[in-house]
Parts: C-alpha cells; sequence; structure tokens
C-alpha cells in the first residue's frame, strides 16, 4: 500500500532543489552497509554541506599567533532549514526520512534524538564521494577543504547514489595539518574505510590545547589544522587571509 503511494524522485531533481535554496554540495550514497538496526529500512543518504563564509572575523590573534573559529551557527541554521524542506519533499511523495541535524551531539531532549549518534555525516559524506576523512581528522572535500558545515537526511527513496564513494583518505604526502597543530595531536596516516571511523587524532592532546586556548583568549577554539589545508585555499584566498598571513609574516 505504502509502495503505490511513493511517486518518482530522482536525485537530480533533489539535488537542484538544495542548490537553489543554498546548498553548496549535495551527494547521494548507499550507506546500508553497517547501518544501525533502528536505521537500516532508510539505507539512503543525502549529504548536503554548506562551505564557511570565510572572514577574517574568524581569525582570532593572540600573542602565540592566530586561531581559527568554524563555528557558524548561521550555517547550521540554515542547513536545519534546508534538511526541513527535502524532508517535506520527500514526505509528499511518500518516502520516509531522518534529518541529522549539523550538530548532533548537542544536547537535545526529543524521542528522534536517540537516533542521531547512531549515524555519522562522515559515512554520508564519504559514500556520497563529497569528501574523505583528512589526516586532521576533518571531513575534507576536493575543493573547499574541510572548510564545509555538514548535515545529513536518511530516507527510503530509490535515489541514484554515488558509484565512486571515498574508500581512502586522498591527502597523500601533504603534512601540513600534521606540523601545524601545536599539540602534536595528528598522526601522519590516512584515513582507510575498513577502519572505520577511527580519526587519527589524538582528542586528548587536542582538548588540552582548547582548554590552554580558553585561558589564553577566553575560548575554546584552535582550528589551526583547518587554516593549515591546502585544499581550503581557494576560500582563504577570497577572505583576504592569505594576504594578511604574508603581511604578518614580512613584519616579523
Ligand atoms: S584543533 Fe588545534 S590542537 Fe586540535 S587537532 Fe587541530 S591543530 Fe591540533
Ligand atoms: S592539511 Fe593536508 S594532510 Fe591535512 S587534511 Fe588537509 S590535505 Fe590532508
Amino acid at each position: 500500500m505504502e509502495r503505490a503511494l511513493q511517486l518518482t524522485l530522482c536525485a537530480q531533481e533533489v539535488k537542484q532543489y538544495l542548490l537553489s535554496l543554498g546548498a553548496t554540495l549535495v551527494g547521494f550514497g548507499d550507506v546500508s552497509q553497517g547501518l544501525a538496526g533502528e536505521l537500516r529500512h532508510m539505507p539512503v543518504a543525502i549529504s548536503l554541506a554548506i562551505r564557511h563564509p570565510m572572514s577574517l572575523a574568524n581569525l582570532i590573534h593572540t600573542t602565540r599567533g592566530p586561531v581559527y573559529s568554524n563555528r557558524y551557527e548561521q550555517v547550521d541554521l540554515l542547513l536545519e532549514q534546508l534538511q526541513k524542506r527535502v524532508v517535506n519533499l520527500l514526505r509528499s511523495r511518500g518516502y520516509r526520512s531522518l534529518a541529522i541535524p549539523p550538530d548532533s551531539h548537542r544536547q537535545d531532549t526529543r524521542f528522534v534524538a536517540r537516533l542521531y549518534p547512531l549515524f555519522s555525516h562522515k559515512v554520508a559524506a564519504t559514500c556520497a564521494g563529497l569528501g574523505w576523512i583528512g589526516k586532521n581528522g576533518l571531513l575534507v572535500n576536493a575543493t573547499y577543504g574541510p572548510c564545509l558545515s555538514w548535515a545529513t537526511v536518511l530516507t527510503n527513496a530509490p535515489l541514484e547514489v554515488c558509484t565512486t564513494p571515498y574508500v581512502s583518505g586522498q591527502c597523500g604526502r601533504c603534512r601540513r595539518c600534521v606540523e601545524s597543530c601545536p599539540a602534536g595531536a595528528i598522526a601522519d596516516r590516512e584515513w582507510r574505510r575498513e577502519e572505520g571511523l577511527v580519526p587519527h587524532i589524538d582528542a586528548d592532546a587536542c582538548r588540552r590545547q582548547l582548554e590552554k586556548n580558553q585561558q589564553l583568549m577566553g575560548e575554546d577554539i584552535c582550528g589551526l589544522c583547518i587554516l593549515a589545508c591546502p585544499r581550503g585555499r581557494a576560500g582563504l584566498q577570497e577572505a583576504g587571509y592569505l594576504r594578511w598571513l604574508k603581511g604578518r609574516q614580512s613584519r616579523q
């Protein structure tokens, strides 16, 4: 009966719809492998991302050098609005869906929120061919680097999925984030899908650095592994960061 109510919906239609609403990247992945039992009826992930509005305002200068804030509440709000729109579209065609919000770890007392920790945006984005997990432990897109915020909608709609998912990292010999990390928290190791999502970063060392920064400037941010990534250079160039950095270096 449910199937009889389902109307055709193609991936291209969903993609164009989301891009027209402001998404930067949209992709579709088969995430059936390893999906938690509670989510198994929705084996397709719609992965969407919005690039960070790069701005020098995100650079905070300390006596020890710059740090970079990649917290963009406005981007997260827009991603959630896009998720609502695509969920409504899927529902109108008779399909099920679950929107996993950008900041899926935040405190949320709603019943549905118990499902969020069962799925990671990293699985959706890598299966959709939109990015790999970089040595810095973040999703890295070939064009925008790690300068993106991500969200996911799981669905049972039979959308065409990516046939070339990322199954390993593409950082190659680059080790700029490794060298930029003041805490020595990043290992020079490439991600491989068969290892799962285990990050190659020392989360405790990173946390200690953030605590240090909190004491130093009142905010627990660092982001040097984002600033260092050559894959996000285009956005930094636009924001004038590279010019600023060059000027700063010549003054030293
Ligand atoms: S946020 Fe800073 S301390 Fe943490 S891994 Fe990145 S560079 Fe290292
Ligand atoms: S800085 Fe280099 S090694 Fe680190 S995530 Fe970016 S591309 Fe990968």
